[in-house]
């Protein structure tokens, strides 16, 4: 038997949590006692948290712009910590230890070509755009590992998402209808390059999909 130091009632050892800083190995409150004041703690802490925040505006904000401007410097930490998150959720394979084991990002994306701009550009309005790097698994059967993951465009990643290759080939099939209305009143020689065009575009997005190898 011991004697919670609060409510003074005499419990078993069982009845209390373990403690290794004392002499006995036991806390000096019991487990009911130590509850409440942990409850307590936490309701301090709030508060105490809140009024921190409230008193630090200033540093808060340095802080995050900071934040914000490392982003802007290296898209990588703020996609190494997407990657993360996404595979404790999906219960992923995760091997990238640094942001820099991430691929570096490219100037343009690979699939559809545009310009990856990050922190700031076309429509932003502090999430991202169309234009934002994102990160791709390139085996989807694969985790979020070294070697198995490209940065691709938002746009095309929310294209490869959502599109099946029914979408894309009639997609194709319609841009090229319409190019060829277009088109009647060019050369046959810019009909055919324009074509050509669109084509090597479809046949990029379908070997980066996997579809075509
Ligand atoms: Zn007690």
């Amino acid at each position: 038997m011991k004697k919670c130091y609060k409510c003074k009632k005499h419990s078993c050892l069982n009845d209390f949590h373990k403690d290794k800083s004392r002499k006995d190995g036991l806390c000096n409150l019991c487990k009911e006692c130590k509850k409440t004041k942990d409850k307590g703690n936490r309701k301090n802490r709030k508060r105490y948290n809140l009024k921190y925040y409230s008193n630090n505006i200033s540093k808060y904000k340095k802080y995050n712009s900071r934040r914000r401007e490392l982003h802007r410097i290296d898209p990588r930490i703020r996609l190494r910590g997407g990657c993360r998150a996404r595979a404790i959720e999906k219960g992923l394979d995760f091997d990238l230890k640094s942001y820099k084991d991430l691929p570096k990002v490219p100037k343009f994306c690979p699939i559809l070509g545009i310009p990856l701009i990050c922190g700031k550009g076309k429509n932003f309005k502090g999430g991202g755009t169309d234009n934002s790097p994102s990160t791709d698994r390139i085996d989807n059967d694969r985790g979020y590992l070294k070697d198995n993951i490209q940065i691709i465009s938002r746009k095309a990643n929310q294209m490869k998402s959502n599109a099946t290759f029914e979408d894309v080939e009639m997609l194709y099939e319609y841009m090229k209808k319409q190019r060829r209305k277009q088109c009647q009143t060019m050369t046959i020689i810019t009909q055919v390059s324009y074509l050509d065009k669109l084509k090597n575009k479809v046949i990029n997005i379908l070997t980066l999909l996997g579809i075509v190898k």
